[in-house]
Order: structure tokens, then sequence, then C-alpha cells
């Protein structure tokens, strides 16, 4: 077996992965093989770095992780400036954690637990959201910048059979590893699937709200805070409503995670609507929404890889964030597996960025974006079959 030496400096350090949430940050280092900062930290940080990071090893690569001090862009786009600074060699920058996600993506069912992956990141801009209705200030794409070399030849890779084959095993086999250890740790996160009875999707026009004696609710379609804090079984959301959806898999003992790589829709603000979901990523091509990607891509082009926890409607609920939180790391982990450091002849993320394709910040929607792929691809795990579109 390999043998592995501590880093000896920050310069060590050519992978780093951010979590926005301290569960996103739990599901990753379950993945760890070793730790570098068990008796504390051992490298340091630059001066107005206020970031704390956890070191250590995931498989042949060292990895910094750093958690992010709040949701939305803006944080990460401070806290990812500080991880550039403090950790210059950075060559490969992962976003891991949870997103909502788009129903369906060229044609195919996306289910809670599926991983989206970035070929490429936009943001957009809703200017102001009023209850029942909203208002976009402006929708031009207004700059368009590439991801760098060595993440789009590490996705290109997963085009060839032979190596989906080995990320959708690996993803799997990390899932029961991560699985396993929570268990052994007795962590109180439930990263076991929840089942697909819990898999409830409705239909976009159809809101989560009091169906009477509720004046806010009543009132444009729109829910209360009371509303979006009750389930949908204690509000009575009605089964009616729900949308059949075509499993991939034929019970909750062989579910394993779908993998798409897409455009993913990055914003300041929460995705709680069907219909403006529907609408954006339409409009957008995109396959998920979250709130970090664009803030992170400012600084250095990464890789967003994360689970899908709910369908960024109404309807969205907990249960399914710890699950999703533990799919993403696997895929992170299964795709870190197959990315290979060489010596010398790569310049780091932020330089590549900084020299690369103007990337315009304007105050409108914007889209980083990789064009090793058509569109949206779509892996399939189990029947194997590859769909580019
Ligand atoms: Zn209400
Ligand atoms: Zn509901």
């Amino acid at each position: 077996m390999a043998q592995f030496t501590q880093p000896t400096s920050r310069d060590d350090f050519h992978v780093a992965v951010i979590c926005a949430l301290p569960s996103e940050a739990d599901a990753v280092t379950l993945l760890f093989d070793q730790f570098w900062d068990e008796e504390g930290d051992q490298f340091g940080r630059t001066s107005g770095d206020n970031n704390t990071y956890i070191t250590g090893r995931l498989g042949k690569h060292n990895v910094v992780l750093a958690v992010l001090p709040g949701m939305g862009t803006n944080t990460a786009a401070s806290a990812t400036a500080n991880l550039r600074s403090s950790y210059c060699s950075l060559k490969l920058v992962f976003l891991v954690g949870i997103c909502g996600g788009v129903p369906k993506i060229a044609d195919y069912d996306v289910f809670l637990g599926d991983v989206v992956v970035s070929k490429a990141i936009v943001q957009y801009d809703f200017g102001r959201q009023y209850p029942g209705h909203f208002e976009v200030k402006k929708n031009v794409e207004d700059s368009l910048g590439r991801a760098n070399k060595d993440i789009r030849g590490m996705l290109a890779v997963f085009e060839t059979e032979l190596m989906r084959d080995r990320l959708q095993t690996k993803s799997a086999m990390y899932l029961k590893q991560l699985q396993s250890a929570a268990a052994k740790k007795r962590r109180r996160a439930k990263y076991q699937y929840p089942g697909i009875a819990e898999n409830r999707l409705y239909l976009p026009a159809y809101v989560h709200r009091h169906v009477k004696s509720c004046d806010i609710c009543s009132e444009c379609d729109s829910t209360c805070e009371l509303a979006a804090m009750t389930s949908c079984a204690d509000l009575g959301c009605e089964a009616a409503k729900l949308v059949k959806q075509d499993m991939p898999f034929e019970d909750d003992s062989n579910f394993s995670s779908t993998i798409f790589i897409g455009r993913i829709g990055s914003g300041n603000t929460v995705m709680k609507s069907g219909e403006i979901r529907d609408w954006i990523a339409k409009k957008h091509n995109l396959i998920a929404f979250e709130m970090e990607g664009a803030g992170a891509w400012d600084e250095v082009p990464c890789l967003v890889v994360k689970g899908v926890c709910d369908y960024a409607d109404s309807h969205k609920n907990k249960r399914w964030q710890d699950f999703a939180a533990a799919t993403a790391a696997s895929v992170m982990k299964a795709i870190l597996d197959r990315y290979i450091v060489t010596d010398g002849g790569q310049r780091p993320v932020a330089a590549q960025l900084n020299g690369g394709a103007g990337q315009g910040k304007g105050n409108s929607t914007r889209s980083i974006s990789g064009n090793t792929f058509g569109d949206n691809v779509r892996i399939v795990q189990g029947d194997m079959t590859w769909n580019g579109t």
C-alpha cells in the first residue's frame, strides 16, 4: 500500500473542497482517508483570511476543506478569495453540497438524491420577487467564460463508457462507505435512502399553502411562514396533485444516484416556486438551482457537485438534505479519483481564470461555461446509457 506523508506546507495542496453548510462538510469529511490536522492546524493562513480549514487526504490527493460562514454568492466569493490567497497552488476546487433540482432533464425524471455536476454556472438575477409574482431586472447573458482546461478535460473523460462505468461504481461504493462510517461514529445525520414514498413532486402550479382560514395564503396563491414550516402531510397537500415519475430503479433497495452534467443556476434568492423554477430553467437551460456557485466562480473556476435535496418549489423540506449531501460527497470523491495532477506544467486555477476568457461582472445574468459537452449530458447509473442533447 502506498505511503502518504504529511504535506509540509500549504503549497502541497492542489485540491480544495468548499461547502456552504456544516452538514455538507460533515458528509465530505466522512470520506476523508486521513486527516492532517488532528493535532491542530499545521498550515496556517495568510493575514486577512478568516476561513477555518480542515486538512487531510482523499485518495491520493491532499485536500483542504473550507466551510462558508453563510449562504449566498457574496459570502462564497469572499471566502473563496481568502482560500485562494492562503492556498496558492490550488488546481481544482470543488463546491460540494445540496441543491434544488429541476424535475425533468432532457426527458429524464430527476429523483431526490441524484447528483448534478456543473458544466457551466449561470448567475441569474430575479430583481425583486413579490408575493405571487416576480419582476426580472434584466435577462441578457452579458458575458461568457470557460471552465479551465483541467476541468474540461476531466469532465470529457466521462464521455467514455469505461470511465462512466467506473465513476458510477465508485460513487455507489463511496456512498456505502460513508453510510457505514457515519453509523460507526454514531452521527445524527440520516444518510440512509429516505425511500421513494418520500420523493414527492407536485405539479408546478400547485402551491404549498393553507387551504382555508389564512389571509396570507389565500392572497395570490402565496405561502405564509407558518405554512412553509409545516409538512405537506400536515398541511394536507393533495396526493392528486403529485406528478407521476418514471423510476429507473425498482424499489428503495436498489436506488442509485443518476449523475447529470449541465448548466447550474446560481443566485442569492432561494428558489421555491415550481412555476418560476420551470420558467428560469427553461430560459437558461438549467438542471439545478443553488446559491454559491457564481460567487465561488468569481474567484476560482470550480466544479459544482451537488445532490438534489428538493424540487426548488414551495413544498420543499429538509427531509432529504443529509442523504443528498452524502450522494454529492460520494460523486465528488469518485471524480477526484480520476483527477491527475501534473507536476509543473499547470498554472493554478486562479491564474487561468484571470488570464482566460474575459469575464465581465455584469449586473444581470451571466454564464460561465465550458464547451466540452453538448448542453446537458446525463449519466445513467445502472443501465449505462448515455444521452447527450
Ligand atoms: Zn397560511
Ligand atoms: Zn406541500
